[in-house]
């Protein structure tokens, strides 16, 4: 069963994702880090990718298909996948769902509900060290970073209006994707509002009975 992972902007997904994918072993499809990798690669897919790039567009939601579909013709047997950041929008949904179908993947989707509020708050509040760049979330009472006691400063990205921007793009793009899911029957929603390790617990709670 594969799993796709939904989150606000501040809703920990990135680090939720990888708690899972190391508990259940699975295998993870984040979007940036595939372009990534396949731009290093002497493939001619990879040659495309790096060019988009290198030019600073967009990948066209046609060749992150391809992406995907590369992806699924590698991944093990018998593996299950989590999807990091894919599908933003109801096009890309479509697509991934064909292909999906396409390789008898079953799936489910998996939301971190957080309200637009809270992600803004957890976001303004967010702090990152000016020496070694740790981030240190809203919880984190100290002046110092744990790590080196540098000087903890506001990301310079986390100001309000680019902070709005994403979180208007998530509501707008990819909650219509959600609810989509949801229509099909096929979300799970767990509650991002409480601690991470409350969230793990949740998910791995409910998770074990689908999976296993
Ligand atoms: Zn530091």
């Amino acid at each position: 069963m594969d799993l796709i992972l939904f989150g606000i902007q501040g809703s920990g997904k990135g680090t939720q994702g990888k708690i899972l994918k190391e508990h259940y072993d699975m295998a993870y499809f984040e979007t940036g880090a595939q372009l990534r990798k396949l731009a290093s690669e002497e493939s001619s897919l990879g040659h495309k990718v790096k060019e988009i790039i290198e030019a600073g567009h967009l990948v066209p939601n046609e060749i992150v298909m391809e992406i995907v579909e590369d992806f699924l013709s590698k991944v093990q047997d018998g593996k299950s996948i989590i999807f990091d950041g894919i599908p933003r929008k109801i096009v890309q949904a479509e697509s991934l769902a064909k292909l999906l179908d396409q390789n008898n993947r079953e799936y489910k989707a998996v939301i971190l509900d957080l309200s637009e509020e809270e992600a803004l708050n957890r976001l303004t509040k967010r702090r990152i060290c000016s020496n070694c760049k740790e981030v240190y979330p809203a919880s984190y009472k100290g002046d110092s970073c744990e790590k080196c006691e540098g000087e903890l400063v506001t990301r310079t990205d986390d100001n309000a209006e680019s902070i709005k921007v994403r979180i208007e793009a998530f509501i707008n793009e990819t909650m219509p994707v959600i609810k989509m899911y949801e229509d099909k029957g096929l979300l799970i929603k767990i509650n991002g509002e409480q601690e991470i390790d409350e969230v793990t617990k949740e998910l791995i709670e409910t998770l074990d009975k689908i999976l296993k």
